[in-house]
């Protein structure tokens, strides 16, 4: 494997999850890329990627003694290798959020880049166990300064536990915003790269809606046309 990210957030639906699969398939054109929806909690990545009625996910492999195989919960859609989570509150509560770490373990040995949708909150170890697996981050933040401030808060935790920032996307972003003086901030509080500004789009809403990805949903829109900035802005180590 070359690299893996969690894409993260202070706080929920900022964007994480749309950015997750969008840049994978933005990073496909180049790499191997595999997605893993690790939000066990609120899972929502199969929402977003037409497998509704996956058999098997995530889930199914942190259960103990489960006989599922890691590849049972891969699925191949719009070129990526996805791994979806269920949605049962009680498969979430009777998996072991520590075997992740196999798992992503034994999807590195083949892929190029993993992707980790990450949860939004560190209160638990089935919450920052995406960020610490990762090699760097990915914070997804509205840009307004309280939201800024929680992403540093994951920042900081990410730092303690030797994962670097690969950089900030701003998601939502209005016209009236001003985008520079935010990723100025951005850059002070960070220390790192502003990845893209991406627009507030009908196209992301109606993407999830047709339980598509935006790059497969509008690969046109302005909003795809930034998080392609940000994928190339990663920079992933060869
Ligand atoms: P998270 O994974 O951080 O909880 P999601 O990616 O699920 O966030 O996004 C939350 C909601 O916001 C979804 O309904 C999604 O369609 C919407 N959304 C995300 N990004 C945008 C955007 N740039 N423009 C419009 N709606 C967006
Ligand atoms: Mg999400």
């Amino acid at each position: 494997m070359v690299e893996a990210f969690a894409v993260a957030s202070g706080k929920g639906g900022t964007g994480k999850t749309t950015s997750t699969l969008a840049l994978g398939m933005a990073l496909a054109e180049e790499y191997d890329v595999t997605v893993i929806d690790a939000d066990t909690g609120m899972a929502n990545l199969l929402f977003h990627a037409g497998l509704d009625d996956a058999d098997v996910t995530l889930h199914d492999l942190l259960i103990d003694d489960h006989d599922a195989a890691v590849s049972d919960a891969v699925y191949e859609r719009f070129g990526l290798s996805v791994v979806p989570c269920g949605t049962s509150l009680a498969a979430f509560e009777a998996a072991d959020p520590g075997r992740l770490r196999d798992v992503v373990a034994e999807l590195a040995a083949d892929t190029d880049v993993l992707l980790l949708d990450s949860p939004a909150a560190l209160g638990s170890k089935s919450a920052v166990l995406p960020v610490v697996l990762a090699d760097r981050i990915v914070v997804v933040l509205q840009p307004t300064v309280p939201s800024l401030s929680d992403g540093l808060k994951v920042q900081e935790y990410a730092h303690s536990y030797g994962t670097d920032t690969a950089g900030v996307v701003f998601n939502r972003v209005r016209p009236d915003e001003n985008v520079e003086t935010i990723a100025e901030q951005a850059g002070r509080y960070f220390g790192g790269q502003t990845l893209a500004s991406v627009p507030e789009s009908d196209a992301v809403r109606a993407a999830r809606r047709e339980g598509k990805p935006l790059l497969a949903h509008a690969p046109d829109d302005p909003a795809a046309d930034a998080f392609r900035e940000a994928a190339a802005r990663l920079d992933v180590r060869e």
